[in-house]
């Protein structure tokens, strides 16, 4: 009774499995280990187009794309062989093929079953549009993206997106290449080196194709290891394939931030399947350097001078700081080399300044070259560059680095016709041991070089004791002219310029004094040029401008008359972009009229930088102003350049005023330079005439305007205002 019900039901599980199998939804696809379809259910006919009898019998491979034959038969195979059933995982995707060749995207869950001692593969397959898609990674992905707006360090990423690669894809390792800026390196699985050689040149290959076409898609390199190239790291590292897919930069112009490398090490249909999990990571592994380099071109623009790439002087202070630190409590010394290019500003002048770019570029690379690895290079200023040379033990060692550096900038530069050849002046100053600040040591190394410069320039000088003498006392007198505004101690002294035809006053040309608390007044002449090399004449120049423009239209008012007033420029202030902006407010504070405002600029001045003064000249003419060329004679202008050039009056210099009499050398030049200034239509003034016979030989010359102590020497304001009103009386 038992049997008869056991055997019921035996019959009764088989009928009905035999039903479900016949009227399931899913397809059911049984193989041999030949691969050979041995049963195909009602389902599969429907999936797939074939009736069963057409079907039974012949190869399962036939159910798949042709490019994946060879792929599933192998991965199939393995199942077969697979004893311990470690390859069998749940469901897997792949791309079917039905009879009419459409492509099927389906899912099947893998089983292997023996029956009478034969092991067959039994295939659940069911189409995947009508499967509602589970992603099963969309967590850690978000995970990534977290941490990368996190900004957690780019490695942590990648080493992440890693960890989870490799435990979603099977028989998978990962590795990245990356190439940034400052420099490339992997992250990942180990390889043979073989495979770095296969790597470099895939990615060179990438980069062609970059040049090649802008609308750039990639395929991804596959690479069969066990093809008869590669047949050896094949068995060496167990790798049947590599894949290398690039990893581009989402900026405008895509760069190759790197690739990621799959090493594949079981053949596995699911491989593609899982192909949209990968694109995925390398699209989050793309954002993660993307944002990486974006941030390493932020601190190294930030960094780094954008002409020549070098250093930039904040950096130098920086590590120069920290050096000075750790050198204090060794017996090594630090050393600064400054160097400054000689007559740079010619070089810019003469060929322009996309010329002098090109130049500063050159010398920084010879510079590099011609420097030790310890060495640090920075660009200073605009043709001033600064090494620092660590681990110094004497002296001599500093010496031979500067004298290399000095030789290596006299080969010439080349430039398509051009040739220039230019020397360099290279100041030296050491650390000592003792406690001594960075800035202190540039500005040795600075002062050093300046002499360098005094001496002749083409010359290495070393900070010494001379030098900190001169260097400290032009340190007193900077601090000392900052003081000097503050607490009121610059005056405007005023002298006349006399017109001869009238024989009266016609204007006055403010001079500044320094009234010193203990050295007395002081002359423009020992003040100016450390106020113009401090960029303090700015300031002060611009007090001039306004207590002038002041004191004489009140007095003017006053009295009801009007002279000129002659201010003096210097070339610092012609450059400056405030000045046009300076004069205005001291014309409009003062109320004093733009007609009666002569600028007097010298001629040495508008000749260092003739583009750029001709331009500022121009601004300033447009406020109503009158422009004089002071001192002139003495600046060798072209008179081509003259005759572009805004201006209204020409000084001639106190040195042709010298010496002038009748028949002199000086009185023919005074004679060229007045018919010079009749054919430009220019006034012209005489300055420096100390003596009748001067002032007697101007007026045959034909002379109107003339300044010296003849007629009087600068005066205080309250002193001119008594003179002047003396002589209207
Ligand atoms: P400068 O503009 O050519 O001024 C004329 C200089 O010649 C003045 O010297 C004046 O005192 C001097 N001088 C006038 N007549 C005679 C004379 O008959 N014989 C001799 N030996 N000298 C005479 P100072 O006042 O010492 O000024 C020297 C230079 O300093 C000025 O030359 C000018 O270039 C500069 N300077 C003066 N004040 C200012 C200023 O406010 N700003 C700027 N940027 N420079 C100034
Ligand atoms: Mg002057
Ligand atoms: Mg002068």
């Amino acid at each position: 009774m038992s049997n008869a019900v056991a055997s019921d039901s035996n019959s009764f599980s088989q009928n009905v499995s035999k039903l479900v199998l016949d009227n399931s939804a899913y397809s059911f696809i049984i193989l041999n280990s030949d691969l050979k379809i041995v049963f195909f259910n009602k389902a599969s006919e429907v999936i797939f187009g074939y009736s069963s009898s057409e079907i039974i019998d012949t190869d399962a491979t036939r159910l798949v794309l042709d490019s994946d034959k060879k792929l599933q038969k192998n991965y199939l195979k393995a199942l077969f062989d697979d004893a311990n059933n470690t390859l069998f995982k749940g469901f897997v995707e792949f791309i079917g093929v039905h009879k009419s060749g459409a492509k099927l995207h389906l899912e099947s869950g893998i089983s292997k079953i023996t029956w009478q001692d034969q092991t067959f593969l039994v295939l659940a397959i069911t189409t995947l549009d009508k499967v509602k898609t589970y992603d099963p990674y969309s967590l850690e992905r978000a995970f990534i993206l977290e941490m990368i707006i996190d900004n957690a360090p780019m490695k942590k990423i990648l080493e992440s997106t890693i960890d989870m690669m490799q435990s979603h894809l099977q028989g998978i390792k990962i590795c990245f290449w990356i190439n940034q800026p400052s420099g490339s390196w992997y992250l990942g699985t180990d390889f043979p080196p073989e495979i770095d050689f296969i790597i470099q040149d895939k990615v060179s290959q990438f980069k062609r194709q970059f040049n090649k076409s802008k609308e750039v898609k990639f395929p991804s390199y596959m690479l069969d290891l066990e093809n008869e190239d590669y047949g050896s790291i094949s068995s060496m590292t167990g790798f049947k394939k590599i894949f290398i897919e690039p990893l581009l930069g989402h900026n405008t112009n895509k760069n190759l931030s790197g690739v990621m490398i799959l090493f594949q090490e079981i053949d596995s249909p699911s491989f593609f399947s899982d192909w949209r999990w990968i694109t995925s990571y390398i699209k989050l592994a793309e954002l993660a350097i993307d944002k990486s380099n974006q941030e390493e071109r932020l601190v190294h623009l930030a960094m780094h001078d954008p002409l020549t790439g070098l250093a930039t002087r904040g950096v130098l202070f920086n590590r120069l700081e920290h050096l000075v630190e750790s050198c204090a409590k060794s017996s090594y010394k630090v050393a600064i080399l400054f160097l400054g290019i000689d007559n740079f500003k010619l070089i810019n002048d003469s060929f322009g300044n996309a010329y002098g770019d090109w130049l500063l570029v050159e010398v920084a690379s010879r510079l590099q070259i011609a420097l030790r690895s310890t060495d640090k290079l920075a660009r200073f200023s605009g043709d001033e560059f600064v090494v620092i040379c660590e681990r110094i033990s004497q002296e001599q060692e500093c010496l031979v680095v500067a004298e290399r550096i000095s030789q290596a900038l006299k080969r010439p530069f080349r430039i398509d016709d051009n040739e220039i050849v230019i020397t360099s002046s290279i100041g030296l100053a050491l650390s000592q041991g003792k406690d001594i600040q960075a800035e202190e040591l540039i500005a040795n190394a600075s002062a050093a070089m300046h002499k360098a410069k005094e001496l002749g320039k083409d010359r290495i000088c070393l900070f010494g004791e001379k030098i900190r003498q001169t260097n400290t006392g032009r340190s007193n007198i900077i601090s000392g002219l900052h003081r000097a505004i503050d607490r009121g101690e610059l005056r405007t002294f005023y002298q006349p310029i006399y017109n001869l035809s009238t024989n009266s006053v016609f204007g006055l040309e403010a001079l500044i004094r320094w009234q010193h608390p203990t050295e007395g007044l002081i002359s423009p002449d020992k003040f100016i040029p450390y106020a113009e090399s401090s960029g303090l004449i700015v300031s002060l120049g611009a007090w001039v401008l306004y207590n002038s423009c002041k004191q004489l239209s009140t007095w003017q008012e006053n009295k009801n008359l009007s002279f000129s007033l002659s201010v003096n420029l210097s070339a610092v202030q012609l450059g400056n972009k405030n000045i046009v902006e300076d004069v205005k407010r001291a014309l409009e504070e003062s109320r004093f009229d733009p007609q009666n405002l002569h600028l007097e600029i010298t001629e040495s001045a508008l000749m260092s930088d003739p583009r750029s003064s001709l331009e500022a000249l121009t601004k300033l003419k447009e406020l109503g102003v009158k422009l004089a060329i002071d001192d002139f004679g003495t600046g060798y202008s072209s008179l081509s350049y003259l005759q572009c050039l805004p201006v209204d009056i020409l000084k001639i210099d106190r040195s042709f005023i010298k010496n002038l009499s009748i028949q002199s050398s000086n009185s023919a030049i005074v004679a060229a330079i007045a018919n010079l200034a009749d054919a430009l239509d220019l006034q012209w003034i005489a300055e420096g005439a100390e003596t009748l016979d001067q002032v007697e030989e101007l007026e045959r010359l034909g002379c109107v305007f003339v300044q010296g102590y003849y007629f009087s020497p600068p005066h205080d304001f309250k002193e001119i205002s008594s003179l002047l009103e003396e002589q209207l009386h």
